[in-house]
This record gives C-alpha cells, structure tokens and sequence, in this order.
C-alpha cells in the first residue's frame, strides 16, 4: 500500500494570520514604556536568544496567537524571542511584499529561505510546500472576520498590573511571561 509521507515537524513556521487582523499588535495600545518593560521581561525571560534557532542576532518580541477557526476568534496566548531572520519568516506575506516593493533585497530575501532550510533541516521542496498550506489557510480566512481577543494581556489589565508593579516596586511581579 502507497503510503503519504509525514510531515516533517518545523521548528519555524510562517503564521497564516487573518488579513482582517494583520498589523494589529498589543505595542500600539499600550504607552511606550509598559512597552519597554515587557520586551525588556521577554528579553531576560529568553535570555536574549532567538526561541527557535538560538542567534542573539537583532532579536525581537514576537506574538503568539491562539486562532480558531470554529468560532473565528484570534486569542494573544504569549510571546518569544524571535531573530530577525525567524520574525520574517514568521511573517512570510509580509516578507513576501516587502520583496516585491523592493524594500529587502532578492539576495537577504533568498538567504532567509535558506535559514528555513537550515533551522528545519528539510529541503525547499518542503518549504514551497509550506507556503502553499499558509497561503491556503490565509485564503480561507480571509473571507470571515475574526474576532480579536487580547487573553490575559488586556491592554488596561496591564496597564493597572504595571502601575502594581510601580507601586509596590516588587521585581519578581512579572507583567508577561510567567
Ligand atoms: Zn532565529
């Protein structure tokens, strides 16, 4: 019996986000120096590591979401500490359009295809097939409106945690990550 081969597990992937709730992040409703606070947290927390590859090359806070499909709701569940490289790739449409405008250039976009590659330890077959899966879900998605749900990271609950935090000047008050 012909039998499919499996999947291979990606320790990177490309997150197939509802366009309805592209370049919405928890940064932009909360003042810039809570902010700091929590990318400084996930700093420490990741101990400035990108999660997936391990580089300590430019890395940046990205956000887990939790989306689904059933009841078309788009949950914030955390946060890691992504290379910049890994981030991009997270964000592969966007990527894929900053390319196309000419923002990133042909040779940094095909060394970041290359990092897939290298982090998964798979072959480029694998990745355009990757793309295809992403750009299915995206597709699907795009036709619904998902409701977007900040979780436990409610922008004024961290607002009054982070003023508790001030207040009791309590260091092992974390906002985020534990
Ligand atoms: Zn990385």
């Amino acid at each position: 019996m012909l039998r499919r081969k499996k999947k291979p597990e990606l320790s990177i992937t490309i997150d197939p986000i509802p366009s309805c709730n592209w370049y919405i992040n928890l940064r932009k409703y909360l003042p810039i120096y809570i902010w700091k606070d929590i990318r400084k947290e996930v700093l420490e927390y990741f101990n400035y590591k990108c999660a997936v590859c391990g580089s300590t090359l430019k890395v940046e806070c990205h956000e887990e979401w939790n989306i689904s499909d059933r009841f078309r709701v788009q949950t914030l569940v955390g946060f890691i500490l992504l290379c910049k490289r890994c981030h991009e790739l997270k964000h592969w449409f966007r990527t894929v359009n900053e390319e196309k405008k000419g923002k990133i250039s042909t040779k940094y976009y095909n060394s970041l295809i290359q990092h897939f590659l290298d982090v998964n330890e798979v072959d480029i077959l694998v990745f355009h097939e990757h793309v295809e899966d992403s750009k299915r879900k995206v597709y699907i998605r795009k036709k619904y409106n998902y409701i977007l749900s900040w979780g436990k990271f409610c922008p004024v609950k961290i607002e009054e945690r982070w003023k508790k935090v001030q207040r009791e000047k309590d260091p092992k008050q974390f906002l985020v990550v534990r």
